[in-house]
């Protein structure tokens, strides 16, 4: 007799009450969906029993009729003949503007500028990243709705590490176009962290090292006990495989003696027999590239070696991204305690050799490199979806940049750190500069450095409605929150009143992996400066602080003073205000504690005379 199966109360839902929920890898080249089934994460085939989608839609002229669009292999097919209509890589436009897209120029299809988003010019219209991208996650929605035959309940999409808040929001949009419930975004290495940390059951250190086709992702990650926290992230979106196909093509032109730059579809010819020979070497010891183009037949036997000599130092640049994310993360490389392969680059035996010699340890590869970011994608859908009782495993990603507020004198005031680990809520009290002031203008920007006007602005908003009260008295608690799909909300509050006002940060396109890098390069290269500057500034506010409310002390109670003790508080303030515009922060900073020290008799006047604010009760907090 067969047993009647029973689960555990809240352990897991009856069949017909799951919810279908999927896990869905947005790629660059190649995009999947997956789904747990039977307890088991496993990619959803199409027809055709193929569960890789190359992501490219083409578009077709609307007078021809038809449906309008190819997607997928059917589009891949079309790209040789169609190149200007057929849009691959999309995912390097989105949340872009097209000055923001790394060789916008090399791509072939044409990309236009509207109102600072990179748009492309197809015979069927302008069509944005967002549209595009939504063909892909449609296709992938039908083909997850067929397996199942019910409707999507929702899908974690997998983003780059990288992607900033611009990037993040145009994901979004494009599932909110396909029809699709997103239950969360999540980084590609931490949904592979994921995939293997579930199936491996093994805590400590780990490294992702993931290599697509047009994007390196590095991150480092810790896990306890079913918890994932990642240390650091970093890598270079604009460096993948495509580009070890575009060497190779390099390569075989000068062996060749060819160095007239071909047309679009000549390049698209090229560059597929290169990833077809780079994919064949690595299985094999020798391949031959082999092309006609306009009649000429090109032909080059190329080594494993030769592979490797001509690609080196696409190799050695994700290996200089891995030391810089370890640096970051504090961690030695001999404390990696394991290296999980992700993305179809790593299949390239130079690839895992130079990774497991890095490390001085063999990469993990049990799972499909192709697959893994889906399946761990499809492990935390399942979860969110309320369908197992992992539903509790807490992911924590970090952010790219620090963010804060600027403050008197044009400094940043850092109040999320960069590669804090997200979702996190941070909080910092800060208060008024001026006697019955009302109003706070806010403004949050990104960024390793002192100054403001060396980082990047990202909102601004006013909080309006404080009471007024003497300089300093006012609390005003700014809140920074970032949520589980990185995106940043900031209030402030008056806590006194409860006045508050709050904005969404939402910015209109984003930074590049080579703005974000050169920003952190920038604030290696100067903090020295960049701590005299501040130093400085801060004097100055002090100072300008310090005239301000001296000013209005002797409006109000000027005439507490003989003419000679006036005179003597007057020439103080002259030579601070002097000071201030011409002195070292040293400087500056003595002749405000000269000033402090020659008020202090007048201070304590005023304090006879009953006066409990402004300048004599500032300075007992001060001192
Ligand atoms: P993405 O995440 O960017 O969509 P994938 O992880 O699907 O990319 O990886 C696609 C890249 O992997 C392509 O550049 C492809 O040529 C490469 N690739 C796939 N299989 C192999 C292989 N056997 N050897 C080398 N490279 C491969
Ligand atoms: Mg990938």
């Amino acid at each position: 007799m067969a047993l009647l199966q029973i689960s555990e109360p809240g352990q897991s839902l009856d069949p017909h009450q799951r919810r279908v929920a999927v896990g869905i890898d947005l790629g660059t080249t190649h995009s999947l969906v997956a789904a747990v089934r039977h307890g088991v994460a496993e990619c959803l085939p199409d027809a055709q029993g193929r569960v890789i989608l190359p992501s490219v839609v083409r578009y077709t002229d609307p007078a021809q009729g038809g449906a309008g669009r190819q997607i997928g292999y059917e589009a891949l097919a079309a790209q040789v003949d169609d190149p200007a209509n057929t849009v691959s890589s999309v995912k390097r436009l989105m949340g872009r503007s097209r000055a923001q897209v790394v060789d916008v120029d090399k791509l072939p299809y044409r990309v236009l500028d509207d109102g600072g988003m990179a748009v492309i010019d197809t015979v069927a219209g302008r069509k944005t990243p967002m549209e595009v991208s939504a063909e892909i996650l449609a296709t992938l929605r039908f083909r997850a709705e067929d397996s199942f035959d019910d409707e999507l309940y929702g899908a974690v999409i997998t983003v780059p590490a990288y992607f900033d808040d611009a990037q993040r929001q145009a994901t979004k949009d494009a599932a909110q176009l396909a029809g699709i419930n997103v239950l969360r975004l999540i980084n590609e290495p931490t949904a592979a962290a994921i995939a293997y940390g579930l199936d491996n059951g093994s805590e400590g250190i780990y490294a992702v090292y993931d290599l697509g086709g047009g994007t390196f992702d590095i991150s480092i990650l810790r896990l306890t006990q079913g918890v994932f926290e990642v240390l650091a992230t970093g890598g270079d979106s604009a460096l993948g495989g495509d580009d070890y196909d575009q060497a190779l093509a390099g390569w075989v032109l000068r062996q060749q003696g060819v160095d007239a730059v071909p047309d679009a579809s000549a390049r698209a010819v090229l560059q597929r027999e290169a990833r077809r020979i780079k994919e064949t070497l690595s299985g094999a010891d020798s391949a031959v590239f082999q092309v006609s183009l306009g009649g000429q037949t090109i032909e080059q036997t190329v080594t494993a070696a030769d592979f490797e000599t001509c690609t080196a130092e696409l190799t050695a640049r994700t290996l200089s991204a891995v030391r810089k994310v370890l640096r970051d993360a504090g961690v030695r490389r001999d404390e990696v305690q394991g290296v999980v392969l992700v993305g179809g680059s790593t299949r390239m035996p130079v690839v895992r050799r130079a990774v497991g010699e890095f490390f001085g340890r063999d990469p993990l590869v049990n799972l499909n490199p192709d697959e893994v970011v889906a399946l761990g994608a499809a492990i935390q859908a399942n979860a969110l979806a309320g369908n197992s009782r992992a539903g509790d495993l807490l992911l924590l990603d970090v952010i790219p940049l620090s963010l804060g507020i600027e403050t008197m004198g044009g400094l940043v005031e850092r109040i999320v750190p960069r590669n804090s680990t997200i979702p996190t809520a941070r909080a910092q009290d800060f208060t008024t500069y001026q006697d019955g002031q009302t109003a706070l203008a806010l403004h949050v920007v990104q960024g390793e450095r002192d100054l403001v006007a060396d980082c990047r602005s990202l909102a601004r908003f006013t909080l309006r409605g404080i009471p007024p009260m003497a300089a300093g008295a006012a609390r005003i608690r700014v809140t920074f929150t970032v949520d589980a799909d990185g995106l940043l909300s900031v209030s402030a509050r008056e806590q006194g009143s409860g006045v508050e006002a709050r904005i969404e940060v939402k910015p209109a396109y984003g930074l590049s992996d080579e703005q974000i890098a050169a920003m952190l390069q920038d604030s290696f290269a100067t903090a020295q400066q960049d701590m005299q500057a501040r130093a400085l500034v801060e004097a100055r506010v002090d100072a300008d602080r310090m005239l301000v409310a001296t000013r209005s002390a002797l409006a109000a109670d000027g005439d507490l003073l003989s003419a000679a003790e006036r005179e003597a508080i007057d020439a103080l303030m002259q030579g601070l205000a002097q000071v201030a515009k011409e002195g070292t922060a040293s400087e500056v900073e003595a002749a405000t504690e000269a000033l402090a020290k020659g008020t202090e008799a007048f201070a304590a006047r005023r304090m006879n005379r009953g006066i409990q604010h402004a300048l004599a009760g500032r300075k007992i907090e001060e001192i």
